[in-house]
């Protein structure tokens, strides 16, 4: 081994570290053959070995990061240990601004970087060898040793002037893929990328002005002057539903365009934004790129590479498109800010939102946010001046606030089994009769979220969660709602065994439904849930019936809450306000008046006026009486009050490690063990180990352990130290999660 390592001329042994799509915790090291020496530059995608395997990664250099966020180097390895790289592939190379932008979240979130590679690139790492043929055209001539059959015959005479999709081809020549196949390995078709029209036309910026005036005018020069900066910059635009917000970010894109620049537009729920593309396309005369988990691999690439050539003017997507390889970016706006969606809870676990501000700042930009109900982070930063803060206090074009009213359940309850009191009743009723549409929202789906034997008392849990069973009467199954299990409804209680004495108790949308077409016999219902209505298409063609006036009542989750604009809905009843405040989350009582506010808003957005109930068993809660006078402000300001003094987000910092393990005794040893090793020290805290919130999810026994740090001490040193004195075995596993949305 030394001597044939002494054999060689060491200082021509070039290095190159290779980032691979996988857990390691650093880039490994390569070789660079003497074929590759002059034209490996960072970013370029290359394949290597590993083990007996070849790997796809891109070419690493170190950047820089804040030194509390720097990892340790990784270990030295002699060149003469390294193995070569095996070839360069013709893809586009990982433009430097988002391999910053992917070693950042890795130091933030403490991911591999490899893993947030992976999900950065999870299209374009797939390389172009077997992709899908775009199109199929004639080639050569059939060679004599190539038999003619039948159905061979068929397809070159299918087979047209311009190219064919294999689907296309197939049902027209009535013969299979394998046949078509066949013909393309003889030579005998040739595929050609297909001349599709281009989605990423520019956009008109100087389409269909609105007149903005006032506050709305304001703002709207405030963030054009900052996209014209070219300069980093945080701006929190808040303003009540419907006081033009979208239309005045929307302003900023336009300036955004004008200069030249591209702008990334982040939504909460891409695939539910019809609407917003819709409205995007009358005012720009032209449809932005769209990156969700939905589109397809052949858009995925597309849109990948239009963004690094800068082709692609806007994209809008969810939390993923951060991770586009943007030319020229010069504009970054979060939609709906407070969404407790932009955080991913699995794999690489980071805040999109936050995220959203790394990325514009390490491109020079400018970042907005966007919300009616800002989150307390998000308002504390603009108090404290690190953001500047834009509000739009009404709704344009003198349409009023809802007016919001509890219902007290105590004094006025529904009929025993019902959940609709008659108060609600009443309304939704003189709301048809008028002709205008109701909308009765509870943020649960299923028929009933519990279901106990009358007999016995014994409830119907998840075998696999800490959880109950939710009933899905259609379908006839009970679901767990946190893992896949779906198991029929049994006919005798599994504990006593007594027949058909399992009771649904409480209730969940189906139920709400099945209770309206009795009490609203006359009316049109539409139920609107993410079991009921999946996928763009689906919603898109819900929302276009409401607004076409075909739909009397709208039921509903969460989904119905999200940024709609329905301007014949007149009243809005929410079943079970008081839904979300149990648990010992601290930050339940902001997210329920988010969530409520958000449904609320979605009332009364054109002449006639709103109005909203609010079905309450606790109706003297902050939270139904901020909903009530509409001071969120005020709200906000006593939320604040109650976390500063214990240093919780947004006035100090917190990360959680979720010991998971099949074994319950493995998962409790292990947190045991890494409570003992708990760092400690002035502003640093440690809380747990105790059972995590969903103490048994996906057959796994979960304990968790908070770190609680004051807002000048940062995380991630801490961490890395702390995991590194604790050996595991491979049956536990750690998740960090940092600053995690509950806690
Ligand atoms: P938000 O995003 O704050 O909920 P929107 O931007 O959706 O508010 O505005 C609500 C409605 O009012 C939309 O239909 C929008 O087109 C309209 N609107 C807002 N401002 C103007 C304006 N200056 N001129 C014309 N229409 C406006
Ligand atoms: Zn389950």
């Amino acid at each position: 081994m030394v001597q044939s390592s002494l054999l060689e001329p060491l200082p021509t042994r070039k290095r190159v570290a290779v980032l691979l799509p996988l857990p390691f915790p650093y880039p490994l090291e390569y070789v660079v053959p003497a074929g590759l020496s002059d034209s490996l530059a960072p970013g370029d995608v290359v394949v290597v070995p590993l083990g007996a395997r070849r790997e796809t990664g891109v070419v690493w250099e170190q950047t820089t990061l804040p030194p509390e966020l720097t990892p340790p180097p990784p270990p030295e390895i002699a060149s003469t240990r390294l193995r070569p790289v095996k070839e360069k592939l013709d893809l586009p190379p990982v433009p430097r601004a988002l391999r910053q932008f992917i070693d950042w979240v890795a130091a933030y979130t403490l991911a591999p970087p490899g893993m947030v590679l992976a999900m950065a690139l999870r299209s374009h790492m797939r390389g172009t060898q077997g992709a899908p043929a775009a199109g199929w055209v004639r080639g050569e001539d059939p060679p004599a040793t190539l038999r003619m059959t039948p159905s061979r015959k068929a397809v070159l005479g299918a087979l047209g002037e311009t190219p064919m999709t294999t689907a296309a081809l197939s049902e027209k020549a009535g013969a299979g893929a394998a046949v078509i196949r066949g013909l393309a390995d003889a030579g005998v078709l040739r595929s050609v990328l297909m001349a599709a029209p281009s989605p990423f036309a520019v956009p008109d910026a100087g389409h269909r002005l609105p007149v903005l005036e006032g506050e709305q005018d304001f703002a709207a020069r405030e963030l054009r002057a900052r996209v014209a900066e070219r300069a980093f910059s945080v701006t929190l635009l808040e303003g009540v539903t419907g006081s033009g917000k979208t239309e005045i970010y929307l302003e900023a894109v336009a300036e955004c365009l004008a200069a030249g620049r591209q702008a990334l537009v982040l939504l909460p729920e891409i695939a539910l934004s019809a609407q917003w593309m819709d409205r995007f396309t009358k005012r720009f005369g032209a449809r932005p790129a769209v990156w969700h988990s939905e589109i397809g691999q052949r858009a995925r690439r597309l849109t990948w590479n239009a963004c690094a050539d800068g082709s692609a003017r806007v994209v809008v997507g969810a939390r993923s498109a951060l991770f586009l390889p943007f030319r020229d970016p010069g504009l970054v706006i979060v939609d709906e800010e407070h969404e407790a969606i932009f955080k991913q809870e699995e794999g690489v676990m980071y805040n999109a939102r936050d995220m959203a501000i790394v990325r514009a700042r390490l491109a020079g930009a400018p970042a907005v946010l966007v919300s009616a109900t800002p989150s307390l982070e998000t308002l504390n930063n603009a108090e404290t001046g690190r953001y500047r803060h834009l509000v739009l206090p009404s709704r344009h074009g003198g349409a009023s606030m809802p007016e919001t009213r509890l219902i007290d359940m105590r004094e006025a309850p529904p009929p025993k089994g019902q959940f609709l009191s008659p108060v609600l009743v009443e309304a939704v009723k003189s709301t048809l009769a008028r002709g205008e549409q109701a909308m009765l929202f509870l943020n649960r789906r299923g028929y009933a979220p519990l279901t106990l034997c009358r007999k016995c008392g014994h409830r119907m849990e998840c075998p696999n969660c800490t959880s109950w069973l939710v009933e899905h009467r259609k379908r006839r199954v009970l679901c767990c709602h946190y893992c896949e299990y779906v198991t029929p409804v049994p006919e005798t209680c599994p504990a006593c065994e007594a027949e058909h004495s399992l009771t649904a108790i409480g209730p969940g949308i189906e139920r709400i439904t099945e209770e309206s077409g009795e009490a609203f016999p006359e009316a049109r219902i539409l139920v609107m849930a993410s079991d009921t209505i999946s996928g763009p298409a689906a919603t898109a063609e819900a929302v276009a019936k409401i607004s076409r006036r075909e739909v009397d009542l709208i039921i509903g989750t969460q989904i119905v809450a999200k940024g709609w604009h329905f301007p014949h809905l007149t009243l809005v009843g929410v079943v079970d306000a008081d839904l979300g405040l149990g648990g010992a989350d601290l930050r339940a009582g902001e997210r329920t008046m988010q969530l409520l506010h958000q449904v609320g808003g979605r009332a009364g957005r054109a002449e006639a006026p709103g109005e909203v109930l609010l079905q309450s068993f606790a109706p003297d809660h902050p939270v139904m009486q901020a909903l009530i006078s509409g001071d969120f402000a005020a709200f906000m300001a006593e939320e604040a009050e109650q976390r500063r003094p214990g240093f919780w987000p947004p006035f100090g910092r917190l990360a959680a490690l979720i010991i998971s393990s099949e074994s319950a005794d493995a998962a409790q040893n292990a947190a045991r063990a890494l409570g003992r090793a708990a760092p400690y020290g002035e502003g640093i805290e440690v809380m747990g180990p105790v059972p995590a919130p969903l103490a048994i999810l996906r057959g796994r026994h979960r304990q968790r352990l908070l770190l609680r740090t004051q807002r000048t001490i940062a995380v991630q040193p801490i961490l890395r130290r702390w995991l590194a004195e604790v050996p595991l075995t491979s049956a536990v596993r750690v998740d960090v999660d940092v600053d995690p949305v509950s806690f």
